[in-house]
């Protein structure tokens, strides 16, 4: 039998609200597993165990159990009778691989247990000596060694395993509240999303679609994206605002180079208006210091100033190399690259404004129903669920 041993990241620092972290972890957790197969989770002691029934199924577990934000390292380890012999004997079926591949080795026990009647060091010298006599291309290296084995010995049981892998970090999703994501079918929202879900954030997407100037197939993708960064950020609810009549009230009615800045003061109006009918405590954007006109300083300033929620951008000091990077971790790059058009590159204008004034701005504004606008965009929106797709098929 398999278990996964999970530490607790820094959720454990939460003093009195720990116990409603660790709730909000199992849970999520639990809910995760569902789907896979069936589990026991349980804490105990500060330590999640993950009980996997069939063994043959660890591998997809710990896949899922890898992308859980607030886990900070996780064990995949065997489980026998608490006697040496059995000890060894797990040891050497289940770390066979490691044993195999290693020149140096250590034993390290850890005894929960203060009944059993050796210390941990007679137990680490016994089975250490043991596997040292029986493995003749393994020496002992008791400071840098290639594997080490341990042994936790606990009230039931004792566990063997090869040490722990980082897990995903972070905190719990929703242990920090909700917000909205603007997520076009482009690199860095995605990214962005996938970082303040570590935050702990639940989230809701949100993503502005201008048919037919985009497809529905750009829908698709961003509804693709949304199911990819699901095992990171949990059930993801998608709302598709229709963009297109704004757009063009934009286009017909206001200076062409500062379209973009107008349209995404739009997005933030909107948004907002999303945000508190969704109970979201703050917006977060993919938007990095520079990297496009309408992300100059003055143009955030512009954009950021149509509302009074916070807005995260967490890749506001991000390279764009940085940003791929996670990317391609979570595997939200290679469906961002499909070359299907986004809003934003519809109307661009051919010499935006990368230092824009606000009263200039305001007066383009006054040439557009802003409040009507908004109103319609915001009661014609289409509710996407995602995360649930793969499930129903
Ligand atoms: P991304 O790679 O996330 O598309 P970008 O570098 O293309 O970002 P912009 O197009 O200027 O940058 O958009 C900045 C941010 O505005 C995006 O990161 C996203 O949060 C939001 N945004 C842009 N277009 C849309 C859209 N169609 N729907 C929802 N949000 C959008
Ligand atoms: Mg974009």
């Amino acid at each position: 039998m398999e278990v996964l041993l999970l530490k607790c990241g820094e959720i454990v620092l939460k003093g009195l609200n720990r116990k409603a972290f660790e709730d909000r972890l199992l849970g999520n957790i639990k809910r995760r597993l569902k789907h896979v197969t069936p589990c026991e989770v349980a804490m105990r002691q500060s330590i999640i165990y993950v009980w996997v029934e069939d063994d043959s199924k660890t591998d997809a577990v710990l896949d899922v159990v890898r992308k859980i934000f607030g886990i900070a390292s996780i064990c995949r380890a065997a489980v026998c009778e608490k006697t040496l012999e059995a000890m060894q004997q797990t040891a050497e079926t289940a770390l066979a691989g490691h044993i195999a591949g290693a020149k140096t080795f250590k034993v390290e026990t850890k005894r929960g247990d203060k009944r059993f009647p050796m210390t941990s060091i007679e137990v680490s010298q016994h089975i250490g000596g043991e596997i040292n006599h029986k493995y003749a291309h393994l020496k002992p290296d008791m400071h840098t060694p290639d594997l080490t084995i341990h042994f936790e010995i606990r009230d039931e049981h004792a566990f063997v395993h090869a040490g722990p892998e980082p897990g995903a970090g972070g905190m719990p999703v929703g242990t920090n509240g909700r917000a909205a994501l603007l997520l076009s079918g482009g690199i860095d929202s995605p990214v962005a999303g996938y970082m303040m879900a570590k935050r702990g954030l639940e989230l809701v997407g949100i993503h502005f679609f201008s048919y037919p100037y985009t497809s529905e197939r750009a829908k698709e993708k961003v509804v693709e994206l949304a199911e990819i960064m699901n095992p990171y950020t949990g059930r993801m609810p998608l709302l598709v605002v229709p963009f297109t009549k704004i757009q063009e009230a934009i286009r017909d009615n206001c200076p062409q180079e500062i379209f973009t800045l107008i349209m995404r003061r739009f997005m933030m109006r909107i948004a907002q208006k999303l945000a508190e009918q969704n109970q979201c405590g703050a917006l977060i954007t993919g938007e990095s210091l520079g990297q496009v006109a309408s992300q100059t300083m003055p143009s955030m300033a512009v954009t950021g100033a149509v509302c009074s929620l916070p807005v995260f951008r967490p890749l506001i000091g991000m390279d764009k190399e940085e940003i791929v990077q996670i990317a391609r971790k979570t595997g939200t790059f290679e469906t961002s690259i499909l070359p299907y058009e986004d809003c934003c590159t519809v109307f661009t204008p051919k010499h935006p404004n990368t230092k824009p004034k606000l009263p200039k701005i305001l007066e383009a504004e006054a040439a557009l129903d802003v409040e009507n606008l908004i109103e319609e965009a915001v009661s014609n929106i289409e509710i996407i669920i995602t995360g649930k797709r793969k499930k129903d098929e």
